[in-house]
């Protein structure tokens, strides 16, 4: 089965709110076999909606629509559907007996507007919605099927769970599940990656496709069965092969963090970090502190921003900076040698460079960043020449530095 979720809402179009419904959704149909052709987004405005649902319902056998079935002028979507797809709507006394009772209850009186809610399709029904007071819909005309849900996530996403997906395993017979699993990779651009799993790009069931992350890659397994088991072992399959091509290039799977990844190493190598940071400002110590347990593997930050605090703080010779810059391989080396031996931990991270936007000179433009890793063998420095804001480039000499100490760690291991 062919389907398409439209989004009705112009605080959607004007980015206002983020279309988390929509994704909740996507899951959810794709967990059931049921195949998301498009999506679409659009404001509210009747007949821009029943043209993108009239398309919709040309091109897919169920349309689930998400939002503006509210009380109010703006709320179209019932009508909408009604429209395009050639059905009417009628008063169910049931549900205007319950809405009235609701507002009695509260003392809150009920306005005409108010009874729309009440309205349910000729050809269809109302989808129970515990958490508030917009039923959804459910038409059902010719071979066409449209499910329509309120915009409000805590209503929307139990109207998922509770009705959508078992309402549509009956319907297609609980066959073809998909499965997805997402190969975290960091270490190697985006098209280096492409290069070395590209054969396995072709095959459309699993299919297998890259996604360019800030400073790492994402490569999404999907694949397709009768039954969930049999669906999960093809991913297995394909997930292994790509394990066996790309080795420690891959940190994680799933949801798992780099953060995450790196604290695990560090817990179960019985080592520990601390960092000095420059024009990362606190964000490496953060994301590691983001993982609980990371107590026990990091005892402190420092933030050394000006020259002086790099020197008071991490022990830097302020001859260095004299010589060779703060931002510059040596001095990286010595934040990392010194917040090292002052916190006596097994590795010192060093991390100095221009974020940007302005700062940069020809010899050391912005997005210029020293990473060092120190431990009791040594110091090894990266040169990393990285693209974007200084937002961006923040979040790359993180992601860096804690490529260094995992495969660090790694190695240890072994
Ligand atoms: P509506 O059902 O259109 O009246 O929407 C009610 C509220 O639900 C909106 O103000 C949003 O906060 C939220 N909402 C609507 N659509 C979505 C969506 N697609 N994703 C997340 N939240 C939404
Ligand atoms: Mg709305």
């Amino acid at each position: 089965m062919r389907a398409e979720v439209v989004s009705v809402g112009t605080e959607l179009l004007l980015g206002q709110i983020v279309d988390t419904n929509a994704a909740y959704l996507a899951k959810a149909l794709s967990a059931v076999g049921v195949s998301v052709y498009r999506r679409s987004t659009v404001g509210d405005n009747m007949d821009r909606l029943v043209a993108a649902l009239t398309t919709a319902f040309a091109d897919n056998d169920i349309v689930v629509t998400i939002g503006g079935l509210g009380p109010t002028l703006d709320d179209i979507t019932r009508e909408g559907v009604a429209k395009a797809l050639g059905d009417s709507l009628v008063q169910d006394d049931a549900i205007a007996a319950n809405l009235s009772k609701f507002f009695a209850d509260r003392g809150i009186p009920m306005t005409e507007s108010n009874l729309r809610q009440a309205r349910v399709p000729v050809h269809g029904r109302a989808i129970d919605n515990p958490n508030g007071t917009a039923p959804g819909l459910l038409f059902v005309k010719d071979d066409k099927i449209a499910i329509c849900l309120p915009g409000p996530p805590n209503e929307f996403i139990p109207m998922v769970d509770d009705f959508v997906t078992p309402y549509l395993l009956e319907k297609t017979g609980n066959r073809g599940t998909i499965r997805s699993r997402i190969l975290r990779v960091i270490g190697m651009g985006e098209s280096s990656v492409e290069q070395i799993v590209k054969d396995l790009m072709h095959d459309d069931n699993p299919t297998l496709a890259p996604y360019a992350k800030i400073g790492e890659v994402h490569l999404r397994i999907t694949a397709r069965h009768d039954t969930a088991e049999q669906a999960e072992e093809l991913v297995e399959e394909r997930a292994a092969l790509v394990r066996a091509r790309l080795g420690r290039l891959i940190y994680g799977e799933d949801n798992q963090t780099l953060e995450q990844a790196v604290v695990s190493l560090l817990l179960d190598n019985g080592s520990t970090v601390s960092v000095a940071e420059s024009c990362s400002g606190g964000l490496l110590a953060k994301r590691i502190t983001d993982i609980p347990g990371s107590s026990r593997v990091f005892p402190a930050g420092l933030v050394c921003y000006s020259n002086a605090a790099k020197e008071d703080l991490a022990g830097v010779n302020p001859s260095t900076i004299e010589k060779h810059g703060a931002v510059s391989h040596e001095v990286a080396a010595e934040l990392a040698y010194g917040v090292r031996k002052r916190f006596s931990t097994t590795y010192g991270i060093g991390i100095t460079g221009i974020a940007g936007p302005d700062g940069g000179t020809e010899m050391k433009p912005v997005g210029l960043v020293f990473i060092a890793l120190a431990d009791a063998q040594g110091c090894k420095v990266e040169r990393a020449h990285l693209l974007g804001s200084r937002s961006v480039v923040r979040t790359r000499a993180v992601q860096t530095a804690l490529n260094l100490l995992r495969l660090s760690l790694l190695t240890q291991r072994h």
